[in-house]
């Protein structure tokens, strides 16, 4: 096992990361920036290392500054949580050139689940089932694109190779329009993520968002750890998720896990993982991999009883999968309400001082947040500032618990997004399960204030 690790990423999950290190008895060095110093999970850090200024392009996503970090503390190892640079594939390969252990998958297999154009490629090789479209990337002759589009089938959605939180996506619903979307997407695509390459899939017009969970190690051994509902969503962004899935066959969900497992083998990913597909009349539609770990993955662990993050991290330092996937089994359903600091149903931020934070407690109750009474948010990150997950025997007991949980919760001096959670949990379609991603946004435009 590892004696030092580096933390490469701040807020809930750096203080997730640094829990499972202390668990396994090994050192954790934190980053900050300028922005984060006073924050009590850096102060907790046996070390803690200052790698620049608040805006993350100079320091969360400044490489050499976080390279450097590890070296004069000698660590050991890099763990880069999720967003900033968890899926950036140079930054996994400066870090082992340096002579650290990456904590996560090869560059190569990030590389090719960056491109979604290639990733599509591979998972139809390796028999994931996967949204009809465009097979790789759209050539520039629109009257190729339109024979494509129409082989396909209206409405389309033309989605950027190199996209990712939402972004890059248009739908298309008539070919009159087609040619104009594919040219606007390349070029944002171009501005946004330096690859201008674009695709084109059928446009799925009520599924729902299921992922499917991996561990890998790096003896060619994969498991799959159930599944997660995540269609809770606003701008492509998560609110709410859940596991398991509510109304899904278990076989359904079996036969989907074991080709991702598959999936796994084939090109040999190691760490932990995400599949996510859309779901639609009963057929799975893969759609991306992420290849770290997930802010839902607490979820996962409440059903499952494995703690996925300290597996990401006796993986990287060589340890076989401590389980079997016979040996895994689901219990119970869990939720989660991410906590954002944002007007609850104008969504403009809010960061500042929090002036008092009393979060909830009790049974089947878990709290993920590095925020405490005086914390200030700073105006510089993701609005997100923690998750509440509930657990409970049943879906209505989880359901019940999270009532409760949002109930005792007390967050002043900022504005957050628990108002909208509280209605949530009491909307009778939600509460029934099974709502499409479309279903918080037309809630939400059904509920204008
Ligand atoms: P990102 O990497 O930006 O998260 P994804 O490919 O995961 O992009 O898609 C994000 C969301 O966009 C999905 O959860 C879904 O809500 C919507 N979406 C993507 N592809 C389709 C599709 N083919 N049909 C309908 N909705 C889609």
């Amino acid at each position: 096992m590892f004696k030092k690790i580096l933390i490469a990423n701040r807020g809930e999950i750096a203080l997730r990361i640094q829990r499972a290190c202390q668990e396994l008895g090994v050192k954790a060095v934190m980053v900050y920036s300028e922005a984060d110093r006073d924050a009590k999970y850096v102060k907790l850090a046996e070390e803690a290392v200052c790698i620049g200024p608040a805006p993350s392009p100079l320091s969360y996503l400044n490489m050499p500054a976080i390279i450097s970090a590890a070296e004069v503390t000698d660590a050991e190892a890099i763990h880069p949580g999720y967003g900033f640079l968890s899926e950036n594939a140079d930054f996994a390969e400066r870090v082992q050139k340096s002579g650290f252990e990456f904590i996560g998958p090869t560059p190569d297999a990030i590389r090719i689940m960056g491109d979604k154009v290639a990733a599509k490629q591979a998972m139809v090789q390796a028999g994931v089932p996967c949204v009809p479209g465009s097979e790789g990337a759209l050539p520039d002759d629109p009257v190729q694109i339109g024979r494509i589009a129409r082989a396909v089938g209206y409405p389309v959605i033309i989605k950027a190779a190199g996209g990712g939180g939402g972004r890059g996506m248009r739908v298309v619903h008539t070919e009159a329009a087609l040619i104009n979307a594919v040219q606007t997407t390349k070029s944002e695509a171009a501005a946004a993520f330096g690859n201008p390459s674009v695709y084109l899939e059928k446009f799925l017009q009520n599924p729902r968002h299921i992922e499917i969970q991996v561990l890998a190690d790096k003896h060619r051994n994969a498991v799959y750890l159930g599944e997660r509902d995540c269609s809770m969503q606003r701008r492509h962004q998560k609110v709410i998720e859940e596991a398991p899935a509510p109304g899904i066959p278990r076989r359904l969900i079996e036969r989907i896990g074991e080709r991702c497992v598959a999936a796994c083998k084939k090109i040999g990913y190691r760490g932990a993982g995400t599949f996510e597909f859309l779901f639609e009349n009963g057929e799975f539609y893969f759609i991306e991999m992420n290849t770290r770990v997930q802010v839902e993955h607490p979820v996962t662990e409440w059903i499952t009883g494995i703690d996925i993050v300290r597996t990401q991290i006796m993986v990287a330092a060589g340890e076989k999968l401590p389980f079997t996937q016979r040996q895994i089994e689901l219990r119970g359903h869990a939720i989660e309400c991410r906590i954002n600091a944002e007007d609850a149903y104008k969504f403009t931020p809010s960061p500042g001082r929090v002036t008092m934070w009393h979060p909830p407690g009790g049974p089947g109750v878990r709290v993920d947040s590095h925020v405490y009474t005086n914390y200030y948010v700073p105006p510089n990150y993701d609005s997100m500032i923690g998750k509440i997950i509930t657990h409970g025997d049943t879906r209505e007991q989880a359901l019940a618990r999270m009532r409760t949980a949002l109930a005792e919760t007390v967050v002043e001096g900022i504005q957050t997004n628990i108002p909208l959670h509280r209605e949530m949990l009491v909307d009778a379609k939600f509460v029934t399960g099974g709502t499409s991603i479309h279903y918080l946004e037309e809630w939400l435009e059904q509920h204008k204030r």
